[in-house]
């Protein structure tokens, strides 16, 4: 009974991560999968969120200021950017990088990777 009840939670969560197209927080994938698993506490999210991390089927976004989001792995993997919206305090996937990042290095330096994050207001927050 314990493990059905696990395989169902663990499913819901991995779904709603994997269909909603942008990043989630914690909170919004556990009020998500509460309506799949009304009995979902927050404790089993993170738990669950964590085990998958592990698996290699979810990925963090960690961005400074904000509490991390997570977003499918296989998303993860290709390289994009995030926007954040200051209103609704959702991320959103952005396409397109503007590259040529090389110019702002000092004489002799060498760049390897880089992450940005666009914020303001979402079109529904605008
Ligand atoms: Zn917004
Ligand atoms: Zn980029």
């Amino acid at each position: 009974m314990t493990t059905r009840r696990n395989t169902k939670q663990l499913e819901a969560i991995r779904s709603v991560i994997e269909e909603a197209g942008r990043p989630l927080s914690i909170e919004e994938i556990h009020a998500t999968a509460s309506g799949d698993v009304p009995s979902l506490g927050l404790r089993t999210v993170y738990r669950t969120i964590r085990r998958l991390q592990e698996d290699g089927v979810v990925a963090n976004v960690s961005v400074p200021g904000a509490a991390d989001r997570y977003e499918p792995a296989h998303i993860a993997s290709k390289h994009h950017h995030h926007f954040h919206c200051l209103v609704c305090d959702r991320f959103f996937d952005v396409d397109g990088c503007p590259g040529g990042l090389s110019t702002m290095l000092p004489e002799g330096f060498k760049l390897e990777s880089h992450e940005l994050t666009l914020s303001g207001r979402c079109a529904a927050c605008a």
